[in-house]
């Protein structure tokens, strides 16, 4: 068991949570003390080549001057000021530029503070306006697909994974969703007909009780890193409109260039009718996410029986949070993303095609600036990242996969140096 390295800090041990961590016998921590482009400085000196974008988020890398500069500026003229009956340059800006990349038909923009406050509010619109539309309350519930993700607050639970996800912990506490199986047919790959079977059958029989469907488009993030086939999704939305049945998108993780689209729904022609964003949204450097819409939708709320949507966090709109999004979006507009990411994927793609051949290895899959190695078992992770340390790079595993997504300022050395160390990492069982 691996409990100590030199950047360990016994008081951070003792006293602070970290992720689904246990507080008897919590994994190692490495102490960081700061973070520039691609590069993670801990305590002790050790520099790591950064391969998670702190899960998803850092799109630009550490400590962009740019962002700093924009978070400086708008810090001096005011961080934060409620938005219930107030409002500001930065979050109207940047909802200007968000509709220009959005899907043609999003209309209406509600921020809020996180990934999983997304997601409920998501489905708090949904429930509104489902009950709105149809006049009734019995249309509520929410069907999904399995090794699906949304994030950790109560409803977000509700429709990940059951198994893989938290209903274990959680139990008989959480609402009851439907869930249909995983779509097998491979993101790239033939489209086979019987992944759709299951869902149609489902809202055949019960499009009455569901106000909507919730899942990751073409890339399933933290439920088990799979891209499956874009045509699942056209035909999800037919499904959707025939059934009169909400679909939303969770871009959350799939969003602002990380699939090799502005948006992964890109891939395939469909809009939703609700996403979500967050992560990259703020290039990492706060808490911030939103959720948009259609005019319909939003319409239909406010016709509804409330009249208003039932939603207003403290944090909304944060200005400094917008003002940091905002220049974020202008970097990514002036930047030739679609070929940056392009680059990455073909790096990845022949960096990490020898990890196929490994005796542990179980799949080996890329997509935009995702690579994913599948193991056949999964990962003890302390005795995995205790051997990325010493290998000079920080990657974390779940599961059954170690994955690969670098911020997108990587260069070609530095993203090979990263493939390299996973390999290295994987070639040995005893490692993981
Ligand atoms: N949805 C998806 C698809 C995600 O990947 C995540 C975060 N991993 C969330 C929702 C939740 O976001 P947050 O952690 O910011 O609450």
């Amino acid at each position: 068991m691996i409990t100590e390295n030199k950047n360990t800090d016994a008081w951070d041990r003792e006293h602070l949570w970290h992720p689904y961590t246990s507080t008897i016998d919590p994994l190692p921590t490495y102490k960081v003390q700061s973070a520039h482009g691609v590069r993670i400085r801990l305590d002790d000196g050790t520099e790591l080549i950064d391969g998670m974008s702190s899960w998803w988020c850092m799109i630009h890398g550490y400590s962009d001057s740019r962002l700093n500069a924009a978070a400086a500026a708008q810090m001096n003229k005011m961080s934060h000021v409620m938005f219930g009956g107030l409002t500001h340059q930065p979050a109207i800006e940047l909802g200007k530029e968000l509709l220009k990349v959005a899907p043609k038909c999003m209309h209406n923009i509600f921020y809020a503070d996180s990934g999983s406050v997304a997601v409920e509010v998501a489905m708090k619109m949904a429930v509104q306006a489902a009950i709105s539309a149809s006049g009734s309350h019995v249309k509520t519930n929410f069907v999904t697909i399995r090794s699906g993700y949304h994030g950790d607050t109560w409803n977000a639970m509700s429709v990940c994974d059951p198994v893989t996800g938290m209903h274990g912990a959680f139990g008989q506490a959480l609402p009851v969703r439907y869930f249909v199986p995983q779509p097998r047919s491979r993101f790239g790959g033939e489209w086979d007909e019987a992944d759709i079977k299951p869902l149609e059958e489902l809202l055949a029989q019960k499009s009455d009780e569901i106000a909507a469907l919730i899942l990751e488009p073409v890339v399933q993030g933290a439920g088990g890193m799979w891209f499956y086939h874009p045509e699942y999704l056209r035909r999800a939305r037919a499904l959707c409109d025939r059934y009169s049945v909400i679909l939303i998108f969770d871009e959350i993780a799939t969003g602002f260039w990380r699939t090799g689209r502005f948006f992964a729904c890109e891939h395939t022609g469909v809009s939703p009718d609700i996403m979500t964003i967050g992560k990259g949204l703020t290039a990492g450097y706060l808490t911030m996410s939103a959720v948009l819409t259609t005019a319909e939708i939003a319409d239909t709320i406010s016709r509804g029986e409330a009249g208003v949507l039932m939603h207003g966090p403290t944090f909304m709109a944060n200005p400094l949070s917008c003002a940091i999004a905002l220049e974020s979006i202008r970097m990514l507009a002036e930047k030739p993303m679609e070929s940056i990411v392009a680059n990455i994927e073909t790096i990845l793609k022949r960096e990490l095609a020898p990890a196929s051949a490994l005796e542990g290895v179980a799949d080996v899959r890329v997509l935009g600036s995702i690579g994913v190695v599948e193991l056949k078992r999964s990962v003890d992770v302390g005795r995995f990242q205790k051997r990325c340390v010493e290998e000079g790079v920080w990657i974390r595993p779940f599961g059954r996969n170690a994955y690969i997504m670098p911020p997108y300022i990587i260069s070609e050395e530095d993203l090979s140096r990263l493939c390299q160390a996973l390999i290295d990492i994987i070639s040995d069982e005893r490692n993981y």
